[in-house]
């Protein structure tokens, strides 16, 4: 059976490539569209679900009833997990430990929190300083041993096949380029965490022939390890996706806009949240877009993206979040 066949459906229509007029007006630099991949799809959308049509048509396709998933309870990829269960008629567990130290009571129960909490999910908590894949096994080897048949996903739902689901994104912005009369952007923008959705995207680029420059902001891990990380997933994308000869320095990560950590805000990101949205109307995430975003108008606001280029952002999700830090945004 081939990739494609395994895939099981979770978007049902591409999602928006939109221009940012004011945005663009106000920074009076490079044209910069947005491409929606936090609207569409079920439990509140985000960039999960172009990875999990993938993992989860495996999980479909080896009959496991039952979906692992570390992370957080404050996790998108957690909460879009749960939901897709839910859809499909699985069982899932979350393995959650505490990567973001906040203990306030709008952060432990709102946000995905209450989102996962609606929705039924199962979440397991263990210490910080447990062992994620260890608790994974444990947890695998307790389903088998009650007839079940568990599934795990990698981390963020991050490794060659879920990557996949972001070849598809880029694939969707060339048909719609061509739709809308407009070049091929000289820039794609991403947040990046596990990596899979800038992996996917360099991916989808080099596979379209073109020369767009991928720029991840990292929102967890330090320059180096995060560049070695989407080279790794790249590299085993290779398997999957013929893709023509890569050069060395095609991953490109900035670490410059990840503050004090993983989950943690910053001055600037928060301005970011309110400048889109009282511009366009169009909500950022605390931890993930805008501090992306944040990254992407200082790269113009530095001249590092020229007036005459244009930019794609990619919208990777994450507004339930907002309700989780509400005491850093309500004024
Ligand atoms: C998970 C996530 C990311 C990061 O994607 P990776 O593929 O893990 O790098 C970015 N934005 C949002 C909103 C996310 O939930």
């Amino acid at each position: 059976m081939n990739i494609k066949e395994k895939k099981v459906k979770l978007l049902n229509r591409e999602s928006e490539l939109e221009f940012l007029p004011r945005l663009t007006e106000y920074l009076n630099g490079p044209k910069i569209y947005i491409k929606r991949d936090d609207e569409g799809g079920r439990s509140a959308g985000g960039n999960k679900l172009r990875k999990y049509e993938y993992l989860l048509g495996e999980a479909l396709e080896k009959k496991c009833d039952t979906i692992i998933i570390v992370g957080h309870f404050q996790s998108n990829a957690a909460r879009e997990l749960v939901g897709v269960a839910c859809q499909l008629e699985l069982k899932s567990v979350v393995i959650s430990k505490e990567l973001i130290p906040n203990q306030n009571h709008i952060f432990l129960k709102n946000g995905n929190a209450l989102l996962m909490n609606i929705m039924g999910a199962k979440i397991i908590t263990i210490n910080k300083e447990d062992d994620f894949e260890i608790a994974m096994k444990t947890i695998a080897k307790n389903i088998t041993q009650e007839g079940g048949k568990p599934y795990i996903v990698p981390f963020g739902g991050s490794n060659a096949l879920g990557a996949l689901g972001y070849v598809n994104c880029v694939n969707e912005i060339v048909k719609q380029c061509e739709i809308q009369a407009i070049n091929f952007p000289d820039y794609i923008f991403t947040a990046t965490g596990s990596g899979g959705t800038q992996a996917g995207l360099i991916a989808g680029v080099l596979k379209n022939n073109k020369k767009t420059k991928v720029i991840g902001i990292s929102v967890l891990q330090n320059r180096n390890a995060a560049e070695k990380g989407v080279a790794k997933l790249l590299y085993e994308m290779f398997d999957l996706v013929q893709l023509p000869e890569q050069s060395n320095d095609i991953v490109k990560i900035d670490d410059e806009f990840i503050g004090d950590g993983y989950g943690i805000t910053t001055d600037e990101s928060i301005r970011t949240i309110k400048l889109v949205a009282k511009l366009e109307g169009i909500f950022l995430c605390p931890v993930y877009t805008a501090k992306a975003m944040t990254g992407l108008i200082t790269y113009i606001k530095s001249g590092k993206i020229k007036k005459n280029e244009s930019v794609v952002f990619i919208h990777t999700g994450g507004s339930p979040l907002l309700y989780a830090y509400y005491d850093k945004l309500f004024e």
